[in-house]
């Protein structure tokens, strides 16, 4: 079983395959995530980061340093701005969810870090909480 399924940016310059199969798909509601979407969480599509292959374009990146002291990578696609992914010391991809092809493959079974949603936000109670490790 090896299937993978393809994402872009909304220009379409940065485009990339991933496993169909993610380690965990989660909703993070961490304050960079709530900055950087503009919303109240960012659909996390978790694998592992040798598993995501670029297929075309080169994004812009930059670290950052988490508020649980690690440095994330975040990649971005140059022309029209979209997060693509980030790449975390822990080893993982956390690639857009949303911006995988036909809108429709992310299906959030994870909230992590809710405690810091914002307080007009309806969470998912029947979701289990994804510990922060
Ligand atoms: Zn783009
Ligand atoms: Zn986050």
């Amino acid at each position: 079983m090896n299937d993978r399924i393809q994402g872009s940016c909304l220009c379409q310059a940065v485009q990339f395959e991933v496993p169909a199969q993610p380690l965990v798909q989660t909703l993070c509601f961490c304050a960079d995530c709530q900055v950087i979407s503009g919303a109240n969480s960012y659909t996390a599509y978790v694998v592992p980061v040798t598993e995501l292959v670029r297929l075309r374009g080169e994004p812009g990146h930059y670290a950052v340093l988490s508020d649980q002291g690690r440095t994330n990578t975040r990649y971005f696609c140059r022309d029209c701005g979209s997060r693509c992914w980030a790449e975390l010391e822990s080893g993982v991809a956390s690639v857009n969810g949303m911006a995988l092809d036909g809108g429709s493959h992310f299906k959030p079974t994870h909230n992590h870090r809710r405690n810091n949603a914002p307080d007009w936000c309806a969470i998912d109670e029947g979701l289990e909480e994804l510990p922060v490790s």
